[in-house]
């Protein structure tokens, strides 16, 4: 009897908020690997906001997914059969190939995952795409010196959460914005934040106005639209915006809102920067090695959010749009390295 595998397809395109009936969860054969070739069996899929984005029918920075095809996200995993020299049997891996179980590579694009370094699945989190993420944006483009105010918003998520400690190791005060009294809690307690507020229970101006008493050098904007507007209106001379997300955007189907804020930008010579980055990998030698060793002496702290088994994939890109993540949303979908 051939063995299955596991897999969600896109089974139509979401209309604002993605619902379940958006996703299909589907059986095929696993396959066999050929010559060249080797088989991976994923461990953790990586749930990430751009990929409701690909869920639309527009041309962006990357290509749309096509209705009836399976989903592409980033995934780890453990390759369980190789017909490939270059790539052992057991060797952990990293690819573009999640939403399933198994898959079967030429090896071409698998990255490798060293499991002494750090548990696999930060290789999607901390030390993987969104890490670098806040790495890039924050380096490259907020450049926060010491005693700056860094605020960050979707602060308690994948990126926002490196973002604000790696503020604070450059020397800047970070402040944070996130959806529940968890979260800020999380910031403050855990992740060391000198301030954090809930804003949905607070007002964003005035919550700034308290929190940034000495105005804002730095916004890191995950979230984009009330944000970007009430940020804009506390920046300081010659602050910098890296535009790393516009979440608070992603399922409107109508036109966006403007910021209404642009005038504070040229009184305040403020730069704002959009960035994507898959343009930054360049970065990723230095961005692994600082932050690894930031992380493996704790100073810097990481929180995953583990959703088990494939079939849950779909609530879990729902949940994170919905906030329900605190750090990375990752499902799990196989044994950990050992
Ligand atoms: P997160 O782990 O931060 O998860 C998303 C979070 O966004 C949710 O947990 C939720 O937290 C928050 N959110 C959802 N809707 C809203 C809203 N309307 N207003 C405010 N917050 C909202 O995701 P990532 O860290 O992976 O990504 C963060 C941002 O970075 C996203 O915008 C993403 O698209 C972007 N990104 C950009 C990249 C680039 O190359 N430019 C690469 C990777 C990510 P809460 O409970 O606080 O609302």
């Amino acid at each position: 009897m051939t063995e299955t595998t596991r897999e969600i397809r896109l089974a139509s395109r979401p209309e604002g908020a993605p619902v379940p009936e958006n996703f299909e969860l589907a059986e095929a054969p696993i396959p066999e690997p050929g010559e060249g070739e080797v088989l991976v069996r994923n461990s953790y899929l990586s749930v990430d906001p751009y990929m409701r984005g690909r869920m639309r029918d527009v041309k962006s920075y990357i290509p749309p997914f096509e209705v009836g095809e399976v989903l592409q996200g980033g995934a780890v995993g453990q390759v369980v059969a190789s017909r490939n020299e270059a790539v052992a049997e057991g060797a952990w891996v990293q690819s573009l190939q999640g939403w399933r179980e198994h898959y079967v590579s030429n090896g071409e694009g698998l990255l490798s995952v060293d499991p002494s370094v750090a548990p696999v699945s930060t290789a999607l989190g901390v030390l993987g795409m969104p890490g670098l993420t806040a790495y890039a944006g924050l380096t490259e483009f907020g450049r926060p010196q010491e005693g700056e105010t860094v605020f960050v918003s979707a602060a308690a998520g994948a990126v926002g959460s490196v973002v604000g400690q790696l503020a604070r190791i450059r020397g800047a005060r970070a402040v944070g914005s996130a959806g529940s009294r968890e979260k800020v809690d999380f910031l403050t307690e855990e992740l060391g934040f000198d301030a954090a507020f809930d804003y949905k229970t607070e007002d964003l101006p005035e919550a700034l106005r308290e929190h940034c008493p000495q105005g804002i050098d730095v916004y890191f904007d995950n979230v984009g639209g009330d944000h970007l507007d009430a940020a804009l209106g506390r920046m300081n001379g010659f602050g910098r915006i890296p535009l790393c997300g516009m979440i608070s955007l992603y399922n409107l189907e109508g036109p966006p809102p403007g910021p209404r804020n642009m005038a504070a930008m040229l009184v305040n010579r403020v730069t704002m920067r959009g960035f994507i980055v898959t343009d930054h990998y360049d970065l990723y030698p230095r961005f692994a090695e600082e932050v690894a060793g930031y992380v493996n002496s704790e100073q810097m702290k990481y929180r995953e959010t583990v959703v088990d088994g494939i079939e849950r994939m779909p609530a879990a890109f729902i949940g994170l749009l919905a906030g329900e993540n605190i750090g990375k949303m990752l499902v799990r979908t196989g044994p950990d390295a050992p």
